[in-house]
């Protein structure tokens, strides 16, 4: 069944690409002459009644732009069947048969109780840094944060060297160690501390001192948040080995940014494919990229399941250190 108007919004954390995405969803919608609403600040605007009808125009001059021109926001009150209901009623009354979402695990969870409850259309997009969506190898926005954090290091490398210190950089995730891992390998770090992986404190330091005693002048350590905290980590380091630490916790410099060529590719051509979808009836998909590949994955299925990180890159990393 051909759509009349649809909707589209971001929700959770921001990321770079969102833009692109929603622009997308927004010229592909008007292309093939479907009506487009924008709902801004995540489920919040969607109960607060905050939704515009959007143009070509209203999406003018974003391609190039971090963060989302539709807002984003943490809503607790979507977490109630009652909240959705609110939420549900303000897209019928303007007559929207379809929604897309841009967002993480949380809000493509928000977007699956909505459409189990209310029958309405739901397709989504991963939208966060992490890349924590089961079933893609791939999330708008995490390439972006990804090169962000290996100049992050580069730039720490060249001080650490001339010092002969130990750094550690804090690097985002939540509970998953993925811009950990792809950033150590990419940056060349000597250690890589993961949640998915158990590491001995006791055992890096020997193995740092060692290093030291043969002559190497700096160690990069990349810490994912879900690992601990990297002044923690920083403090028994410096203990342990004797060896002048410093750490840097990135923090939020990691979401903003203009997002990269493969962000806006790939979150262009997500946002066309999940506009199609939802105009021609589909619902309960989560559409994302694995191993090169446009796919389409069962939403609840997407939100139900954990992603575990790759071994081939936790093996990689311990190889090349
Ligand atoms: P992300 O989408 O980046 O994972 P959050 O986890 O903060 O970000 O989720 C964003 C919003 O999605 C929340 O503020 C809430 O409105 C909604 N949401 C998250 N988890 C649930 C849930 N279990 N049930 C219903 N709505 C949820």
């Amino acid at each position: 069944m051909i759509k009349k108007a649809i909707a589209v919004m971001t929700s959770g954390g921001d990321s770079p690409g969102m833009n692109a995405a929603a622009r997308a969803v927004v010229r592909t919608a008007l292309y093939e002459g479907v009506k487009v609403y924008g709902i801004n600040n995540g489920y919040q605007g969607m109960l607060d009644d905050d939704i515009e009808e959007l143009t070509s125009r209203s999406v003018s001059d974003l391609i190039q732009r971090g963060g989302t021109f539709l807002g984003t926001a943490r809503c607790p009150e979507f977490k109630t069947p009652e909240g959705r209901r609110k939420g549900f009623e303000n897209l019928v009354k303007r007559g929207i048969e379809g929604l897309v979402i841009i967002g993480g695990d949380g809000s493509l969870t928000g977007g699956s109780l909505l459409s189990k409850e209310t029958g309405l259309p739901i397709v989504g997009l991963p939208g966060t840094i992490d890349n924590d969506v089961w079933g893609m190898d791939y999330t708008i926005g995490c390439d972006t944060a990804a090169n962000t954090i290996v100049d992050a290091i580069n730039k720490l490398r060249d001080t650490a060297s001339a010092h002969r210190r130990i750094m550690l950089v804090e690097v985002m995730g939540r509970n998953s160690g993925w811009l950990a891992m792809m950033s150590g390998i990419a940056g060349g770090a000597e250690f890589v501390l993961v949640p998915e992986v158990k590491f001995n404190i006791d055992s890096m330091c020997e193995e740092i001192k060692a290093m030291y005693d043969a002559g190497k002048r700096y160690s990069i350590i990349v810490v994912a948040e879900g690992a601990g905290s990297a002044i923690e980590i920083g403090k028994a380091v410096e203990e342990k080995t004797g060896i002048d630490t410093r750490v840097s916790v990135l923090g939020h410099i990691q979401r903003g940014g203009s997002p990269t060529v493969e962000d806006r590719m790939k979150a262009s051509m997500l946002g066309e494919k999940a506009a199609l979808a939802i105009i021609s009836g589909a619902s309960d998909i989560v559409f994302g990229f694995n191993e090169g590949k446009v796919v389409g994955v069962n939403l609840f299925e997407a939100v139900n399941n954990t992603k575990t990180l790759n071994p081939e890159l936790v093996r990689l990393a311990r190889v090349l250190a």
